[in-house]
């Protein structure tokens, strides 16, 4: 079922959307070569319970982490570890949701390890933008095909790939609501977009191939090939005119 929240509930919600993109932020402020995945993980989580809110996916499903840190061609779910120490080079995914007064919010980056590869420079580059492509499209009388149409139409014309099984989502009071918002699909179908409807949009873009393998751990979703890929995500709001970006860092 697709919740559409009240003025009230998005107006607590946008806090929760606020602390999730101020986590990011330090999140992004501690990436650097020498420092592993568990470090950043435990600092974000000190970050979002000093802002008076909970990590989003801590225990979600039985996650072990406050945040998904995914390097280099892991997609998604990566979980963090002090074994897994960045380096020049590197790229690195986070994903981190923050929980309070009952809503969360969700957003996610890729952060460059010193210097990066120009082709991993331009996956970030493409992936990013179809991020905003899509959120163009997230307006009050399109349907949900037009946000994933602009993502995959942007990311494939630009020779990268685009995983099927792995899609955004509504979000609010649970961090995983209807619809799904695929990155792929054709514009003029899926559920209609309405004011007051609150989604995760978040394109995860593969550099070779849009097949993905989930490591042995049951969590890290891998580039099929071995090779990079990438993760931006904003919660949005529909509104009856723009768009409204949730997940900044001042409203
Ligand atoms: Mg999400």
């Amino acid at each position: 079922m697709i919740v559409v929240k009240s003025p009230k509930e998005i107006s607590i919600m946008l806090k929760s959307c606020e602390i999730s993109a101020l986590a990011l932020e330090h999140a992004g402020s501690l990436v650097r070569s020498g420092i592993s995945t568990w470090e950043i993980d435990r600092s974000l989580g000190n970050f979002i319970k000093s802002m008076g809110a909970k990590p989003s996916f801590k225990g979600l499903y039985g996650f072990p982490g406050n945040a998904c840190i995914s390097v280099n061609e892991e997609l998604i779910h990566g979980i963090p570890s002090k074994k897994r120490v960045l380096k020049d080079g590197d790229i690195v995914s986070i994903d981190v949701g923050a929980f309070k007064d009952g809503f969360h919010g969700d957003n996610t980056a890729t952060f460059a390890v010193g210097e990066i590869a120009e082709k991993a420079k331009r996956l970030l580059e493409v992936t990013e933008q179809s991020l905003y492509e899509g959120i163009k499209q997230a307006r009050a009388g399109n349907r949900v095909g037009d946000i994933s149409g602009a993502i995959q139409t942007y990311c494939e014309s630009r020779g990268f790939f685009v995983p099927k099984e792995y899609f955004g989502h509504g979000v609010g009071r649970s961090l995983h609501e209807d619809p799904n918002v695929p990155n792929y699909g054709k514009p003029g179908k899926g559920p209609r977009l309405t004011p007051g409807m609150t989604l995760a949009v978040e394109p995860m873009i593969n550099s070779t191939t849009a097949k993905t393998k989930t490591l042995p751990d049951g969590w890290t979703v891998v580039e099929a090939n071995g090779n990079l890929s990438a993760h931006f995500e904003h919660t949005v709001l529909i509104t009856a005119g723009e768009p409204l970006i949730m997940t900044v860092r001042k409203l």
